[in-house]
C-alpha cells in the first residue's frame, strides 16, 4: 500500500506540525515572552506597564518617566503605555520595534490564517443553490448528485450529511446540498461563512421573485459568487433573456449584458445544460483561487448535527482548512471530543478528510449547533483545555449581558425587591390576541411591579423584536408564533429570552408567577424522536399521509410534534395518525418506517422532519 506522508503525524512531528499551524499549542497565560529584543528590534505583543517595559528593553524606569515626561506625558511605574509611547521609547534607546500579533488559539474562529504561500494548495469550491421556492433547487441538486456514477460504483449508499461533493472533469465541487435561505442564514447569523459560489436558481418561466431577490442580498451580504442557473428551460415559450434582464435590475449582470455573472441555461428534468453548470461553477472557481493548506490541523463549521440514538452525538462537519484525521482530538463550539467514527456521504469510513470535504463524525461529548466552528488539536489535554476556557467565556459572555433579561432573572430580582418595571414585548398571530394579551399582561401590574408591554403586534418575532428586546430589557412573549431558527440564535446571542404559548391563561399564569417571585423554570421540552418524511401520499377523505423513517427516538400517536423544514419550525401540533403498513400503532422506534399524519396539517413535504417532543420536568430532561 501506498504510504501517504501528509495524513498521519507521528508525536515526534506534533511540534513541527503545531509550528506549521501559525498557532502555537500553549495557553496564553503560560505565554511568558511576551516582549523581548531580538536583534536590536525590540518585539512586543500586547500593551505593556512601565516597569515591563524598563525590564525588557534594560533601561531604569526612572529614565523612562523623565523621558516620557519631557515629551509632555506624565506617567507612573504602573502606567500601561500605549503604542506609540512605546515606540518613541525604544526609538530614543536606540531600539526598532514591532508590534506581534499574538493568536489566542481559543477565539480559533478568530484566527486568520496565513499560511505560507508554498504550502497552499488548490481546493474545491464549497456551494449553496438558492432561490425562489419551486424554482427547482432540490431538482438540481439531486439531478447533480445522482449523475454521480462513481458513487454508485463504490457501493455507497447516500446518506444525507448536509453536503457532497461531485466529480466533474476530474474536479471535486462540494455542494450543500439543504437549498434554501433558512441554512445559510442561520449559520450566518452565527459568523459562519461556508460558501465561496451561490447557485442562483431561476426559473425560466416564473422569472425573478421575491425568494430570488433574498437570495441575491444573501449572498453579497455574505461575499459570496453568484452563478446564476436559469432553470426549465425544457417548459415550451421560455425565454431566458426576459430572466436576464430582470436580474439586472438588482445588480446581477450577465455576462452578455457586459457584466460577470456566469448565467446558464439548464433543466434538471432532462439534465440539459447541468454539465455546463458544473463547468461554470469550476470556471469561476478557478477564477477566484480557492487554496487551503492540507498540511495543518483541521479548522472548519459544523454544517448539521444531532443525536443519534445508537451512536450519540453526530455531526457533519466541513473542513475549511487543514486536514482532519480519524482519532483527532477536536473542539467544537465550547465542547470536545475525540473522533471515533468519520464517514463521507456515502457512509464509507475515512482516515482523513482535506480541505472543502464534508465528514460525517461521532464522538463528541454533546451536540453541537450548526454554524459552530471547529478545530483540531494534537492531544486530548489542549482539546479539553480550550473546550473549558470556552465554555467558561461564553458563561461569563452571558453574566456580563445586562441588556436582556430572562423570567428567571426577573424572578429573582422580584424576590430580591430590585425590579420595578417588567418590560414585554408581545407578538401573535392575529391583532386581536395581541391587544387582548397586552391587556390583560398590564392589568397583573401590582403595586411594587408593573407589567409593560412595550410593543404589542401581529405577526412573526423580528430581528427588530430582538433587538429592541436587548436595548430595553424585555422579554418577548410569542403567542402562537415561533421563531426561526436564525431569529432564535439572534436572540440567543443576545441573551433576550424568548416565551412561546399557545394558551392565555398559561402564559398569564406565568407572568402572574414571576411578578410573586414564584416563577419556576422546571419544565423543559423533550425531544422523544424524530423522523425524516421520504414520501407523500395524498389520500381522498384522508389527506397527506407522509410516509416516514424514524431516524431517532421514538414517534408517539397522539403526541406534540412539529414540523421542520431546513432547520425551521414549519408547524406545530399533534400526531394524529400513526401507522406501520396498515394498522395503527401507539408508537414506532428508530429505525423504522411508518405513515404519519399531522392534524390539520396537509403541506408535508419530502425532505420534511416531524419531531416529537414533550414537557417534563427539568431533571428528566
Ligand atoms: P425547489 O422548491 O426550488 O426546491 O423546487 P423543486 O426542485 O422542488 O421543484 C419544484 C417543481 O418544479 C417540481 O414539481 C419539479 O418537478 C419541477 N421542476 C424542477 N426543475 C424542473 C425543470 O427543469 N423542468 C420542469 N419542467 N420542471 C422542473
Amino acid at each position: 500500500m501506498k504510504k501517504n506522508n501528509n495524513r498521519h503525524f507521528s508525536k515526534k512531528n506534533q511540534a513541527q506540525k503545531a509550528r506549521i499551524n501559525n498557532v502555537e499549542h500553549v495557553p496564553s497565560d503560560k505565554k511568558k515572552t511576551f516582549a523581548k529584543v531580538n536583534g536590536g528590534v525590540f518585539v512586543y505583543s500586547k500593551p505593556l506597564s512601565v516597569s515591563e517595559l524598563s525590564e525588557a528593553i534594560n533601561v531604569p524606569v526612572p529614565n523612562i518617566i523623565k523621558f516620557l515626561f519631557l515629551q509632555g506625558k506624565a506617567v507612573t511605574i504602573n502606567h500601561v503605555l500605549d503604542d506609540e509611547m512605546i515606540g518613541t521609547v525604544c526609538l530614543e534607546f536606540g531600539y526598532d520595534f514591532k508590534k506581534e500579533k499574538v493568536v489566542d488559539e481559543a477565539h480559533f474562529e478568530e484566527i486568520e490564517i496565513e499560511d505560507d504561500p508554498s504550502s497552499l494548495v488548490e481546493r474545491s469550491p464549497v456551494v449553496t443553490v438558492m432561490g425562489h421556492v419551486d424554482h427547482g433547487k432540490t431538482s438540481i441538486i439531486d439531478a447533480i448528485r445522482h449523475s454521480n456514477v462513481a458513487d454508485k460504483e463504490a457501493g455507497g449508499i447516500s446518506q444525507a450529511i448536509g453536503a457532497y461533493q461531485k466529480e466533474h472533469n476530474g474536479k471535486k465541487i462540494t455542494i450543500i446540498d439543504t437549498p434554501g435561505h433558512a441554512a445559510f442564514t442561520a449559520m450566518r447569523a452565527r459568523g459562519a461563512s461556508v460558501t465561496d459560489i451561490v447557485v442562483l436558481v431561476v426559473a425560466a418561466d416564473d422569472g425573478v421573485m421575491p425568494q430570488t431577490i433574498e437570495a441575491i442580498d444573501h449572498a453579497k451580504a455574505a461575499n459570496s459568487q453568484i452563478i446564476v442557473a436559469i432553470n426549465k428551460m425544457d417548459k415550451p415559450g421560455v425565454n431566458p433573456r426576459k430572466v436576464k434582464e430582470e436580474l439586472m435590475a438588482h445588480d446581477v449582470i450577465a455576462e452578455d449584458y457586459g457584466g460577470d455573472v456566469i448565467m446558464v441555461e439548464v433543466s434538471a428534468k432532462t439534465k440539459q445544460g447541468l454539465d455546463d453548470l458544473l463547468d461554470a461553477i469550476l470556471l469561476k472557481a478557478e477564477m477566484m483561487e480557492l487554496k487551503a493548506n492540507p498540511n495543518r490541523y483541521a479548522i472548519g463549521t459544523v454544517l448539521e448535527a444531532n443525536l443519534d440514538r445508537g451512536e450519540g452525538p453526530k455531526a457533519t462537519l466541513l473542513v475549511q482548512n487543514g486536514t482532519l484525521n480519524a482519532a483527532d482530538f477536536v473542539v467544537v463550539g465550547d465542547i470536545y471530543g475525540k473522533i471515533r467514527r468519520m464517514s463521507n456521504e456515502n457512509g464509507q469510513v475515512l482516515k482523513s478528510a482535506g480541505p472543502s470535504t464534508p465528514v460525517a463524525v461521532t464522538g463528541l461529548s454533546s451536540v453541537p449547533a450548526a454554524g459552530d466552528r471547529f478545530m483540531a488539536f494534537p492531544t486530548e489535554r489542549q482539546a479539553k483545555e480550550i473546550a473549558e476556557r470556552r465554555a467558561l467565556e461564553k458563561l461569563e459572555k452571558t453574566r456580563s449581558k445586562t441588556s436582556a433579561m430572562s423570567l428567571s432573572d426577573l424572578n429573582n430580582l422580584v424576590t430580591a425587591g430590585q425590579v420595578e418595571d417588567i418590560n414585554v414585548i408581545v407578538k401573535a398571530d392575529t391583532d386581536g390576541s395581541a391587544e387582548a394579551l397586552k391587556a390583560s399582561l398590564e392589568k397583573l401590574s401590582e403595586d411594587k411591579v408593573r407589567v409593560k408591554v412595550i410593543s404589542a403586534a401581529a405577526g412573526a418575532i423580528s430581528d427588530n423584536d430582538v433587538l429592541l428586546a436587548s436595548a430595553s430589557h424585555a422579554l418577548i412573549y410569542g403567542f402562537n408564533v415561533r421563531p426561526d431558527a436564525r431569529i432564535k440564535a439572534l436572540a440567543e446571542e443576545q441573551g433576550v429570552e424568548i416565551r412561546l404559548h399557545r394558551i392565555i391563561y398559561e402564559l398569564l399564569d406565568e407572568m402572574k408567577a414571576a411578578i410573586k417571585g414564584k416563577y419556576k423554570a422546571e419544565v423543559v421540552e423533550k425531544v422523544t424522536g424524530q423522523a425524516e418524511v421520504r414520501h407523500i401520499y395524498k389520500i381522498t377523505h384522508v389527506g397527506t399521509v407522509a410516509g416516514s423513517y424514524v431516524t431517532s427516538g421514538e414517534i408517539k400517536a397522539g403526541e406534540k410534534v412539529r414540523l421542520l423544514r431546513d432547520g425551521a419550525i414549519v408547524y406545530e401540533g399533534t400526531l394524529e395518525s400513526l401507522k406501520r403498513f396498515k394498522d395503527d400503532v401507539k408508537e414506532v422506534r428508530q429505525g423504522y418506517e411508518c405513515g404519519l399524519r399531522i392534524a390539520g396539517y396537509n403541506d408535508v413535504k419530502e425532505g420534511d422532519v416531524v419531531e416529537g417532543y414533550e414537557m417534563v420536568a427539568k431533571e428528566e430532561a
